[in-house]
């Protein structure tokens, strides 16, 4: 049986029409070794943040469901143009829409989860030999309706495509070699990672590596489909794979830092210490939809009875975690809520972490030496993130990497040896 290669390209490799002819090169190429191919892809370049620029220039506060009606329309774009760009190479090729496929998601706007993908007319095109271009990004309710998956997206498409076709890998091509220790843009001698495993990907991309979707890292993980990053325009690197258990790494207890600048503290100010406080705040939350990461409830104040709860949301879910809090206010009996979106938090990822001391003082040691505050610290197993002040979050980021030894000359020079932090 043929083996089938789901390729994604991102919004920078299909940018104008000269990187969409690279991205048919790139397709027919692995045709050529014999696979069946289905490819997804991006909105081309900006494209999305144009959209959204102009929803925003029009209503302050776009419906959700209209946002998405608008938002996919980018993806429409770049199928049609990349099947034309196939076609003309003399390959046979057809694009198809999520609605056509029948990429189904909860009936949920702009952050839908898949629940189910067709495969039949995938199926029948790749045995009539066709390359198959399928929209990101997007998905359709039951009843019709057009959602979409949250930013960056696209990644969880191909990798759900991938699960639900049985595929043999599910190349992720972007505009940097692989997934590095830390943003290659950011820090110019991050090195670039071999191997890492599914639960460090998952932990980095959730503290910020946007290299990957996380869903699409936790979709992989789930239905194990190997996953590999690499570069639509260096095809001799072949990038970064990210699958099962991790050996490779366990010598080091960092495998990578990364900082999240979209998130916003919020404090409910001495809400009484009381069974159901906190229940009754984060079921409203999620109630909303809305997605809660670090949270901390301070020790309760003998004198009053009460404490404050500290939380962190996406600042895109700022005005509406707001609006939910306003409607709480009464039941709640808040005193105060404060607000503030100019943080970040700053993570440190490694397996290699686990039962192993003097990581975590080690990092806040270096966050003290640069006098950065920290306003919230949470841990799991393999990562820990502090909150910090936006305008800290780079130099923060900078002395973690070198702290913890991962700039590309220290990396490669590591044949073993666990290296002295
Ligand atoms: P695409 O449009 O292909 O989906 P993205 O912009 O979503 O590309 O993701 C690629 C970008 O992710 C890179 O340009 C890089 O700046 C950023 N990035 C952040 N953290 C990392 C990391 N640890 N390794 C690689 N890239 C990273
Ligand atoms: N075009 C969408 C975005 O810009 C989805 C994606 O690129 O993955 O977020
Ligand atoms: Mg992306």
């Amino acid at each position: 049986m043929r083996k089938i290669i789901v390729q994604k390209f991102g919004g920078t490799s299909v940018a104008d029409t000269d990187k969409i002819k690279n991205v048919a090169k790139v397709v027919i190429r692995e045709k050529q070794n014999g696979n069946d191919v289905v490819v997804v892809v991006s909105a081309m370049g900006h494209t999305t943040d144009h959209l959204v620029k102009m929803a925003k220039m029009l209503s302050p506060n776009p419906s959700s469901r209209e946002m998405d009606m608008l938002l996919s329309t980018g993806e429409c774009v770049s199928i049609a143009l990349l099947t034309m760009a196939i076609q003309a190479e003399g390959y046979d090729a057809i694009s198809f829409n999520a609605m056509q496929v029948g990429i189904m998601t909860e009936n949920i706007h702009s952050k839908a989860r898949i629940v189910d993908i067709k495969t039949e007319k995938l199926r029948k095109n790749l045995e009539a030999g066709k390359i198959i271009v399928v929209a990101g990004f997007q998905g359709v309710t039951e009843d019709g309706e057009i959602t979409t998956l949250g930013r960056g997206g696209s990644d969880t498409s191909a990798v759900a495509l991938a699960a639900a076709l049985g595929a043999e890998r599910c190349d992720i091509y972007t505009d940097v070699e692989g997934v590095y220790t830390t943003d290659p843009r950011i820090v110019p001698n991050a090195s670039k990672l071999a191997e890492v495993s599914y639960e460090e990907m998952l932990e980095l991309a959730h503290a910020g590596a946007n290299v990957l979707h996380p869903r699409s890292v936790e979709t992989a993980k789930q239905f194990s489909v190997p996953l590999r990053v690499r570069s639509s325009f260096k095809l001799e690197d072949m990038g970064t794979l990210i699958l099962g258990v991790d050996k490779m790494e366990l010598y080091r207890p960092v495998a990578g830092v990364a900082a999240d600048l979209s998130q916003a503290r919020i404090v409910v100010c001495d809400v009484p210490d009381k069974p159901g406080i906190a229940a009754g705040l984060f079921t409203a939350l999620a109630e909303e939809n809305i997605s809660v990461d670090m949270i901390i409830q301070s020790y309760a104040r003998k004198v009053s009875n009460t404490n404050d709860i500290a939380f962190t949301v996406d600042s895109n879910d700022l005005p509406k975690t707001l609006a939910t809090l306003d409607k709480l206010k009464d039941t709640l009996g808040a005193s105060d809520v404060k607000v503030d979106a100019e943080i970040a938090k700053v993570s440190i990822v490694g397996a290699g972490m686990i039962d192993r001391p003097g990581i975590a003082s080690t990092m806040f040691e270096t966050l003290a030496k640069l006098g950065v505050n920290i306003r919230m610290i949470s841990t799991s197993e393999i990562k820990i993130s502090c909150l910090v002040d936006k305008t800290d979050a780079q130099k923060s980021l900078k002395a973690l990497h070198t702290v913890f030894n991962l700039e590309s000359d220290v990396v490669a020079d590591v044949k073993g040896d666990l290296p002295d932090v």
